[in-house]
């Protein structure tokens, strides 16, 4: 309760005390300050004068709502002013009632008992929300631990499976090539061993993504760098006579992105555009600069998505189990990565595919 004049203080506190309430009084907006500073955590209300010298009632409830420990206590003002302008005020600076001197005893009471039902009420949710949110940080914490230490403790053994293998290759080539069975179970421990690659490599990306609070970006000019990205590729698409295009903007400019990190939403886009795209098929990479943003598109001649399968793209693990795309290996994390990416850039990814025609996905980063 704040009130310059104590014998008003002493009235409400009677009433209030014989209502089981607990009650602090100040008799100024700066003590009254300073001691929420200390009290804060527990005051379920704040009763205001608004008349005061020094800070007024007003002055001190904005000042109480620019304080993050104070602002979500409710203010209720006291006054013997009983003007609609004067009360709007109050309930512009934050307040949530207001009531005019003098009061009805039974009616102060109850509009308090309001007010302090809500605030708890209030703060239950939040203690719960608290509890919700640092059980599933918990949860999410031993996950990344698990991943991590899984996906760092399988490398090792695995870099040494697929090391044998090149020394099997090296040394026993001839011997293998000759007898049909020994070839395909090399070829099988070689294509499982880069399958559990691939997993790893994107198992540890996610937890390093999903970890990733800022990005340290650059400034970069965009249409090298999309070139780079779509040579890396180069051999990859050879290999299948899939033709690469690029159409960059008539114009080169800059963007602000974290260079590595966004590589990884190309390359995971255009490395499943040649996966899924039958041979001698065509992949683009198109850059506009659009109203809302830059739109970078991986365009494919490949099998298309079922318009049942596109809103789950980009959950966890989610694969599509075409006909189409039954022979590709993957672990239904890239798009996942991407979009993680690409959101950590305040940017948005979108897909739009047509069976037997083809499939864009376009990421669109704000200009
Ligand atoms: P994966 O490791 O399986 O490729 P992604 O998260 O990169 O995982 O992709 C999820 C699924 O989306 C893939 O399994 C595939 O079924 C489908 N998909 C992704 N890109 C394309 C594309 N360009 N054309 C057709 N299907 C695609």
């Amino acid at each position: 309760m704040v009130d310059d004049q104590p014998s008003n203080a002493d009235l409400l506190n009677i009433a209030l005390a014989a209502e089981g309430f607990k009650v602090f009084k100040a008799y100024s907006g700066e003590s009254a300050l300073k001691l929420l500073q200390d009290i804060a955590a527990v005051v379920d209300l704040v009763l205001l004068d608004v008349n005061m010298p020094g800070m007024d009632g007003y002055q001190m409830c904005s000042r109480m709502k620019a304080d993050d420990k104070l602002k979500e206590i409710p203010v209720m003002f006291v006054s013997a002013i009983d003007d609609v302008t004067v009360k709007m005020n109050g309930f512009q600076v934050g307040g949530v009632d207001y009531i005019t001197k003098p009061f009805h005893r039974i009616e102060l009471v109850a509009r308090i008992r309001t007010h302090v039902d809500l605030r708890r009420k209030q703060r239950e949710i939040e203690a719960l929300h608290r509890n919700e949110v640092e059980h599933y940080r918990r949860m999410n914490t031993v996950k990344d631990n698990m991943l991590q230490v899984v996906s760092h403790d399988l490398k090792n053994p695995l870099s040494a499976i697929i090391s044998g293998l090149g020394i099997l290759k090296l040394t026993l080539w001839n011997a293998i090539q000759s007898d049909d069975k020994a070839l395909s179970g090399f070829q099988l421990i070689g294509s499982s061993a880069d399958k559990m690659r691939g997993m790893i490599h994107d198992l540890l990306d996610l937890v390093l993504v999903e970890g990733t609070l800022t990005l340290n970006r650059e400034l970069t000019w965009l249409i090298p760098y999309l070139e780079k990205r779509l040579n890396d590729f180069n051999h990859m698409a050879a290999e299948k006579q899939i033709t690469l295009k690029f159409t960059p903007p008539p114009y080169d400019f800059q963007v602000a992105i974290a260079p590595d990190r966004f590589a990884q939403v190309l390359e995971n886009l255009l490395s499943n555009a040649i996966k899924y795209t039958d041979p001698q098929g065509m992949v683009e990479l198109v850059a506009v600069l659009e109203r809302d943003g830059v739109h970078i598109s991986v365009r494919d001649t490949g099998p298309g998505i079922a318009e049942d399968d596109l809103p789950h793209l980009f959950e966890k693990f989610y694969r599509v189990r075409s006909v189409a795309h039954r022979d590709q290996t993957g672990t239904g994390l890239g798009l996942v990565i991407a979009k993680l990416i690409t959101e950590l850039h305040q940017g948005r990814i979108e897909v739009q595919s047509q069976i037997g025609k083809g499939s864009t996905f376009t990421v669109v980063l704000p200009a």
